[in-house]
């Protein structure tokens, strides 16, 4: 595969005019959306009017002429369908951990005689730890964390919930959501899913996977902004019967008639806790405009070209770096991580020469693609730094080596 070849498959792809609706920094190859999604051209302009008009010039009327109360639903509604979900189990709100928070304890009180969540280890920290916690305010609560491949043999009479991130943050393996959920159902246990690496970045089907919960990152592959809301899906069918721990005013049934006592409001509405944060949901609202009409299927296969391209190449061009993802798309999110000691120095080195991806603790590099602003192209040149760095050992210049507070 050559550049020109690369080229070429830019000039057929359908997703190619897409790149035009996002404002992608020049000189820069961008291969971090699935830590941090590049700024959709929508979103400056709405944000500059939710600050001037909405809130400088129309304060606290907002709330009801512009539709601040009801953003929660709208952008949760337009989350929807990327992830196989309809318009009322979703809502947005609060961060990913927050909400994993909320549907692990609803998912226990959905089955008090349970006392078991399985979940597997390396999991995105957050997953692991809001467990913990949990475990600190239920004595008699057991964490039954087990590696991927004994997952389906953990699952007994015991288990009330299974929470797996479906995307792996670190090297890309996905999970066999369908499959996984009717073994959990087949012991009476619910599943929660956390979408964080899967929503925008291929087709999710929460409905027929059959999955109960399911949380997402609203600035990743949805491109919400530094710190968007998350999401929170909870099926219909638990919708009655689900309980939030966090009992705020805003899942309240009738919020405005500031009651004493707390009556879960309908539906999703129950999800929420407090104040919603305007700006950046307005911020999610309108970078989530780059998905109308898109068919994820053709993300998806875009994003499997894209990874089997950068592997052939680093494999052709690169020493000392060995792939830690699944070699086969099919197996694999939108992202490829490969594996070397001096990682993060490497890292930085390709950061220097505008190509952006991060390092993960403690040997991962990795290369998120997202095939709304990436193309072949994109992939062909950042192999080609990345294969001058490992030939010129670049990346020992000690300046490489420091470590910064975010990696
Ligand atoms: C990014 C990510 C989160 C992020 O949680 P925040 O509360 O937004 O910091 C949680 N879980 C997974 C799997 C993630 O990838």
């Amino acid at each position: 595969m050559t550049r020109e070849d690369c080229l070429a498959l830019d000039a057929v792809d359908p997703l190619a005019g897409h790149r035009a609706l996002f404002e992608v920094p020049p000189g820069v190859i961008y291969l971090d959306g699935n830590s941090l999604g590049v700024l959709p051209k929508a979103v400056p302009a709405r944000l500059a009017k939710v600050v001037a008009d909405e809130w400088g010039r129309d304060l606290i009327r907002s709330w009801n002429t512009a539709g601040w109360i009801d953003l929660p639903a709208k952008v949760g509604a337009k989350i929807a369908p990327l992830i196989g979900a309809y318009p009322d189990e979703v809502i947005a709100c609060d961060s990913t951990s927050v909400n994993l928070f909320k549907l692990a304890a609803g998912a226990l009180a959905l089955r008090p005689d349970r006392h078991v969540i399985v979940t597997e280890p390396g999991n995105f920290p957050s997953d692991l730890y809001i467990l913990q916690g949990l475990a600190d305010l239920k004595p008699g609560l057991e964490i039954r964390v087990t590696p991927r491949a004994e997952l389906a043999a953990a699952l007994d009479e015991s288990v009330a919930l299974l929470l797996l991130t479906e995307v792996h943050y670190k090297t890309g393996e996905l999970h066999d959501m369908a499959a996984l959920s009717a073994k959990a159902h087949e012991v009476g246990a619910l599943t929660l899913w956390d979408l964080s690496h899967s929503a925008g970045a291929l087709p999710v089907d929460l409905t027929a996977s059959g999955a109960d919960l399911a949380v997402g990152c609203g600035y990743k592959y949805l491109n919400g902004g530094p710190g968007a809301p998350a999401f929170a899906y909870v099926a219909r069918r638990h919708q009655g019967t689900f309980k939030s721990p966090l009992t705020g005013w805003m899942g309240h049934a009738q919020p405005f008639a500031f009651d004493d006592d707390y009556l879960p409001g309908m539906g999703m509405a129950r999800l929420l806790c407090g104040t919603p944060q305007v700006l950046n949901m307005s911020a999610l609202d309108a970078a989530l405009s780059v998905f109308e009409g898109i068919d994820m299927g053709m993300v998806r296969a875009k994003s499997m070209a894209l990874g089997d391209l950068f592997l052939t190449l680093v494999q052709d061009r690169c020493d000392g770096l060995t792939p830690a993802c699944p070699l086969g798309g099919a197996q694999r999110g939108s992202q490829v991580a490969l594996r070397h000691p001096n990682g993060y120095a490497i890292v930085q080195a390709l950061i220097d020469r505008g190509v952006i991806g991060d390092f993960r603790a403690p040997d991962i590099l990795r290369f998120g693609l997202t095939p709304l602003y990436i193309g072949f192209a994109d992939v062909w040149d950042a192999v080609d730094h990345l294969a001058q760095i490992m030939a010129t050992e670049a990346w020992r210049e000690p300046r490489y080596a420091e470590v910064a507070a975010v990696t």
